[in-house]
């Protein structure tokens, strides 16, 4: 590897808002056949919005809101954000949490006027009445995100939310291709529909999703198995499969990098295309170099 070509990568990388950790990362990244990619926050997320509040045991969606937006206040995650963004642009005042505790790819805990409220995927294991189901399967066929809120055990509402594919998305992902990238996989907390959804449009090889953080590990060691791979990421939830790949990119525009701590490659604008530039800047550093 030539000393003079990693430098003049790392720092035209730099440039653009790339920041590699070191020469190795950058000649891992040029040697990659297989890239995963999270979906929420890395895939989507440009700005997910609100498209319904549905209560579903008598109270009103604007206390339904109250309730989410409330419990997320703390948290960095796409989906809270975009819930108290909402509960602003509606005027609600939110009461301040107490012991807040956020699970990665579930969702947070906390007490808000001295009641428990959970916020998030719905619980697993818990009994699912015929009002929830009709939810979820609404938000099967809109392919939208759910976000339950559950006040003292029950479930009060949901909030559905659209979370398209980031515009640069399709792109950056034939980019990718045309780079030497074979093989594009989404792992994705979320559930199966709207994980199908959003890989049908931008034509990937492989979604597996309901994925904790644990199942994103397994299926980065899975791959590497067979090729160089790179996991992209954008939240904590992510960090431990970013740690197990060849290269950890994380998307470190928001949130103080949630991501960045466990990446070997950081993405400091809010834009997943500079991940198709960071590789093709890689691979032509790789060329020069041997
Ligand atoms: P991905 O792996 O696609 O980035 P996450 O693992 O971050 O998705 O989240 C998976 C699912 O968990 C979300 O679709 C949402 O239902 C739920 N979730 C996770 N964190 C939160 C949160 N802070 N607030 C609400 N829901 C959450
Ligand atoms: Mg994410």
């Amino acid at each position: 590897a030539a000393p003079v070509a990693i430098v003049s990568g790392l720092s035209r990388a730099a440039r653009i808002g790339v920041v590699v950790r070191d020469g190795g990362a950058l000649e891992r990244l040029g040697r990659a056949r297989t890239v995963l990619l999270d979906k929420t926050g890395t895939l989507t997320g440009g700005r997910p919005r609100v498209i319904a509040v549905v209560p579903v045991a008598g109270a009103s969606a604007d206390e339904v809101l109250r309730w989410a937006a409330a419990a997320e206040q703390l948290s960095p995650h796409v989906l809270a954000r975009a819930l108290v963004e909402e509960a602003g642009a509606r005027g609600l005042r939110l009461p301040v949490p107490e012991d807040v505790s956020e699970e990665p790819g579930r969702g947070v805990s906390a007490r808000v006027g001295g009641r428990p409220v959970v916020v998030g995927r719905y619980p697993a294991g818990m009994p699912m009445p015929e009002a929830v189901r009709r939810v979820e399967h609404r938000a099967t066929l809109d392919g939208a995100a759910v976000v339950w809120v559950l006040v003292d055990g029950d479930p009060l509402g949901a909030v559905l939310l659209g979370d398209p594919p980031r515009p640069d998305a399709p792109r950056t992902l034939r980019r990718l291709r045309s780079v030497g990238i074979s093989r594009l996989v989404m792992l994705t907390g979320d559930r199966e529909a709207p994980a199908r959804e959003v890989a049908a449009v931008l034509g990937l090889d492989a979604v597996r999703a309901e994925q904790s953080p644990a199942d994103k590990v397994a299926a980065v060691r899975a791959e590497r198995k067979r090729a160089t791979t790179v996991m992209v990421g954008d939240g904590v939830n992510d960090a431990p499969a970013l740690a197990a790949a060849d290269v950890g990119v994380a998307m470190g525009a928001r949130g103080a990098g949630a991501a960045s701590e466990a990446a070997d490659v950081v993405l400091t604008t809010d834009r997943v295309d500079r991940l198709a530039d960071a590789v093709t800047i890689a691979v032509r550093t790789r060329r020069i170099a041997v």
